[in-house]
């Protein structure tokens, strides 16, 4: 007990006999530390963008909000594809909005990190993309809201060229056909 106590205390008081000039330069290894940290300032103005793309849960914005990063950074074609869907889906009185667009790669990581902490790595894999595989990332996929525009989509995507690509989010489209053409069978899930 004794010597495990002295084991304990010892660094202490080595840390308590240190001279000032040692103390001095510890204090410098912290700047130190901290200007590392100011490297990663360099890629902030990215971050800070991608953090901009980022439309909260539960949250949706205009398919036609052009100037929204989830939407700017969208593939023109899907781009193009979702302005005829909104004008299209507004003459059956349906106001088409997007949940999700463009993903940072750290967006799409804290999404299926997220689901991992919640339903564990197997599940995980069938709800959420890893971000090499998703076509969020890739600004080739959107996520369409509310429900009856998901499933306005969900029939009238393929005039567009929007199609349902995984038969568990009917919110999730991409362009997969050219318009009027025959949308392919969905995937079982992302994990495909
Ligand atoms: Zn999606």
């Amino acid at each position: 007990m004794h010597s495990s106590r002295s084991l304990y205390t010892t660094p202490i008081r080595r840390v308590r006999g240190l001279p000032a000039v040692a103390l001095v330069a510890i204090a410098a290894a912290f700047a130190g530390y901290t200007g590392a940290r100011g490297v990663v300032d360099v890629v902030r103005p990215t971050e800070s963008a991608d953090r901009g793309a980022v439309i909260p849960d539960g949250k949706s914005i205009p398919a036609t909000d052009v100037g929204h990063p989830a939407i700017a950074r969208l593939d023109p074609d899907l781009r193009a594809a979702l302005a005829a869907a909104t004008t299209a889906a507004k003459r059956d009185g349906i106001d088409l909005r997007v949940t999700s667009g463009w993903r940072s790669r750290a967006h799409q990581r804290q999404l299926l990190d997220d689901a991992v902490a919640r339903n564990g790595a197997h599940r995980a894999r069938q709800l959420v993309a890893t971000p090499d595989r998703s076509a969020h990332v890739q600004g080739r996929a959107v996520d369409i809201g509310p429900t009856d525009a998901a499933y306005w989509m969900q029939v009238n995507g393929s005039r567009v060229g929007l199609c349902q690509t995984f038969a568990n989010e009917v919110w999730h489209y991409e362009r997969r056909v050219e318009p009027g053409g025959a949308c392919p069978e969905p995937a079982t899930d992302a994990s495909e």
